[in-house]
């Protein structure tokens, strides 16, 4: 394992979101590097294409080479050996988010017992977007530039 501190940062992103974007920005004064790991699971029916959201997310942190972006599809304990990340990083916005990622990092840890979970607690101006949200409102055709950061 290199000395690096590395963090992966999983999730479905459909579509990633200004909230998952500050989640990273302040990871990035923990960690050396950030890698978000965007979950596919061919099984299961996606708003936003993968491959396009990959594209969207690297376009928004452009500057920055200590993010990247991969897609990955199996358990993300393995995917955290396999990239040498031994923190998760994973957002909170309120007493439901805390129940499911209580029970999920238990897991991620039995299965993984290197791995550290780390939670950081969404900044006020974005604890209310979410991707379920978002997907609503496109669907509609609303406008949802002010909740993404990017261009669609
Ligand atoms: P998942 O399907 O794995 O829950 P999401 O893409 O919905 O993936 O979310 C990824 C992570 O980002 C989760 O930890 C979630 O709680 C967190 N998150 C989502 N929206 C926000 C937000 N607005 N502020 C902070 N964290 C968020």
């Amino acid at each position: 394992m290199s000395d690096k501190k590395t963090a992966l940062f999983p999730g479905s992103f459909d579509p990633f979101t200004k909230g998952h974007q500050d989640i990273v920005r302040r990871a990035l004064k923990l960690f050396d590097e950030v890698v978000i790991a965007i979950g596919y699971n061919s099984a299961k029916s996606r708003y936003f294409e993968v491959e396009y959201m990959v594209e969207r997310v690297k376009s928004a942190f452009r500057s920055n080479e200590n993010v990247s972006v991969i897609v990955y599809n199996e358990l993300t304990a393995d995917l955290a050996k396999k990239t040498d990340a031994a923190f998760l990083i994973r957002g909170l916005r309120n007493t439901t988010d805390f129940e499911y990622e209580n029970s999920i990092s238990q897991v991620n840890r039995y299965l993984n017992s290197e791995l550290e979970t780390v939670f950081l607690i969404t900044s006020p101006e974005y604890a209310h977007i979410s991707s379920t949200i978002i997907r609503e409102v496109h669907k509609y055709d609303g406008d949802i530039s002010p909740f993404i950061p990017y261009e669609l």
